[in-house]
């Protein structure tokens, strides 16, 4: 059985990943320095701890396990915290990313599937957002996701690396058998802060800004189910191993819902009310995130199946509540 190495195996979409290619029948053997990881999370295949600007660690663990393939996860994540602090971001997202690159080629693993996002896009206005649709990230997250998609393209001139880059719209809910789920610290996506606000596990959720150009005054976002989202990486180490080269797909359906849709599907899933307040906006957010493109679908062969918003919420909600939050 072929291992793959999974960095961020530790961490929310990373660890559905790990569960998806171990039912595939592959190993994947989870590379995580911890920091925005849990350890208790590894539980489909090996676990070696250690960080991505680490370069004698990593090719340790590229000799000891030989993988055929990297699915590389591991990064900073959010926005806000990319707004304020832009030089980790480059230094974890990009330097930490380049570290990785240059033991996988010099280790002679040229399969590469990269997690990007559709922050890498910006603010278009009445643009569909394709695969060709200009990059102008607003923020140094999705700046720094760009920078990697950039060195991806060089070392496949210089080295042959292929690579299968994924851009992530927005991703939610949790494995259904809840074996593992989304858990941050600290938390900043709506679904699991809006769980927590229903749960009075914490404060209410705050409505970031309700003045944008949307029929709500809420920012739209696609959201894919995290289950849906990692059976696509599966298809995409299949889709290397078959040797049909670097492409990059999005990740969405092509359906937008507002935060006040978020919140009002919700309220019917869970049947509990939520508390929320309005908010100012919040620095770096784009008006609107919606996949205008199904390439995932026609030459993949990738199907979602469990990404409506009820199941996602339903998902993440039999998630919330194994207790799994109270760490
Ligand atoms: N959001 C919000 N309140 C929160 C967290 C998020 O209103 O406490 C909004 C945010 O402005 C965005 C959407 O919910 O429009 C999704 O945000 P999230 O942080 O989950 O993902 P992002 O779109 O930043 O990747």
């Amino acid at each position: 059985m072929a291992h793959i190495l999974v960095t961020g195996g530790a961490g929310y979409i990373g660890s559905h990943a790990c569960k998806a290619l171990e039912r595939a029948g592959y190993i994947p053997v989870t590379y995580d320095n911890l920091v925005t990881g849990w350890q208790d999370a590894v539980k489909f295949g090996p676990f070696e701890q250690g960080d991505l600007n680490d370069r004698s660690r990593l090719d340790e663990v590229f000799a000891k396990y030989q993988p055929a393939a990297v699915m590389h996860f591991a990064a900073l994540s959010q926005v806000g915290e990319a707004m304020s602090q832009p030089g980790r971001y480059w230094a974890n997202n990009v330097g930490g990313s380049l570290t990785l690159i240059e033991a996988a080629v010099a280790a002679g693993c040229l399969d590469f599937v990269f997690s990007s996002t559709c922050a890498t896009y910006g603010e278009h206005d009445n643009v569909v957002l394709d695969e060709n649709t200009t990059q102008l990230p607003l923020n140094a997250y999705g700046a720094s996701k760009r920078g990697v998609e950039n060195i991806l393209r060089d070392f496949e001139m210089a080295y042959g690396l292929r690579s299968v880059i994924f851009r992530y719209f927005n991703v939610a809910g949790a494995d259904p058998e809840a074996e593992v789920g989304e858990f941050h610290q600290p938390e900043t996506h709506l679904v699991p802060l809006m769980l927590d606000a229903i749960d009075g596990k914490r404060d209410a959720l705050t409505v970031f800004g309700t003045d944008y150009d949307t029929p709500d005054g809420t920012c739209i976002r696609d959201y894919v189910h995290v289950c849906d989202l990692v059976d696509a990486h599966v298809l995409g180490l299949k889709w290397l191993e078959e040797g049909k080269g670097s492409e990059v797909f999005n990740l969405g359906t092509g359906t937008g819902f507002s935060v006040m849709e978020v919140i009002e599907q919700s309220r019917t899933v869970t049947n509990r009310e939520v508390p929320y307040s309005i908010g100012p906006r919040r620095a770096g957010d784009c008006t609107k995130l919606v996949s205008g493109s199904n390439r995932a679908t026609t030459e993949l062969g990738w199907t979602p199946t469990r990404s409506t918003m009820q199941q996602m919420i339903a998902d993440a909600w039999r998630w919330h509540q194994t207790g799994h939050y109270d760490r």
